[in-house]
């Protein structure tokens, strides 16, 4: 049984974690969550434990309140703290950081913020505004904060997961980002912390979104027209969801492609399932 990581809330405590593992000639790997865990996210530790089995691995558990919008989920998002120590404890962490909210705000908010420029006002970023400069805004003070080698962003996420590659490279920062595939239940639902919400009926209703996703893959081929067609005919076939989008995207770019595109592009979609609001994506080549 790997030994319990140690927990910190303070940003003194984990840069003395972190110093303490680097004096010792260790890479540091960082893992940023929002808790609730679920094996999507123990993934990214067995994944950074892979690349470097001597590294300290930090995962971060913070719950962003600048990535929430009015009206969204910040009060009653889970917050499972112990039984998310237990569960890292398990895959090997090392050190969880947990600041509260006043340690990483202690001004109450941030003044100077991280920008997610246009890419970050479509699709998730048009559904909620703001919600990318908040993700961001808390990724650059994680990585200021840690400042590990390398740091793991699903591709649950794949919007964020371009947003913060673009900051990476757009602002030098001195860090590897590690891609995480997407972990799924059985049915096919992406795993998600919010996934907890659903009710027995709403779960079988969310399957409608990976069913779509694979439907609009199996027409890559065909091109866009089709792609969006297959993917539509599920999505309209499910009354339990209520669709907010379903686009497919240049991977390079994350704009929509047009007629015609060939290449790596990622189809995804967003949907409301009774009073959850989950996404999901698939990654594959069209024409
Ligand atoms: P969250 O706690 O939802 O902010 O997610 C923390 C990290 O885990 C982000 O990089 C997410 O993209 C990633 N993640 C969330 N769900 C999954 C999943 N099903 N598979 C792999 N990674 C995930």
């Amino acid at each position: 049984m790997p030994a319990r990581p140690v927990v910190v809330d303070t940003i003194a405590g984990i840069r003395a974690a972190v110093a303490g593992a680097r004096a010792e000639g260790r890479g540091v790997a960082l893992v940023p969550t929002m808790g609730a865990l679920h094996a999507g996210h123990l993934s990214h530790v067995e994944r950074v434990r892979d690349l470097d089995p001597a590294a300290f691995v930090v995962v971060s558990v913070f719950v962003n309140p600048l990535q929430f919008g009015a009206g969204e989920d910040f009060e009653r998002y889970p917050r499972t703290l112990d039984d998310d120590v237990a569960k890292l404890a398990a895959v090997g962490a090392d050190a969880v950081f947990a600041p509260s909210v006043a340690e990483m705000y202690p001004d109450g908010g941030a003044v100077v913020t991280v920008h997610a420029g246009a890419v970050g006002a479509t699709f998730e970023g048009a559904a909620r505004p703001g919600h990318f400069d908040g993700a961001l805004t808390a990724v650059a003070k994680l990585l200021h904060i840690v400042a590990p080698d390398s740091a793991t962003f699903g591709r649950k996420d794949a919007q964020q997961l371009w947003l913060v590659e673009r900051m990476v490279r757009d602002l030098d920062l001195p860090v590897r980002v590690v891609e995480i595939p997407i972990v799924r239940e059985p049915g096919g639902l992406a795993m998600s912390s919010r996934n907890r919400y659903l009710s027995a009926a709403e779960r079988d209703s969310a399957l409608a979104l990976s069913r779509a996703l694979a439907a609009a893959e199996s027409e890559a081929d065909a091109g866009i027209d089709a792609v969006l067609i297959a993917a539509q005919a599920v999505l309209a076939e499910e009354p339990g969801v209520e669709v907010g989008y379903f686009a497919v995207v240049d991977a390079t770019t994350f704009a929509p492609v047009p007629d015609g595109f060939r290449g790596p592009v990622i189809a995804i979609v967003a949907a409301r399932v009774g009073a959850t609001r989950l996404i999901d994506n698939a990654r594959f080549r069209l024409g």
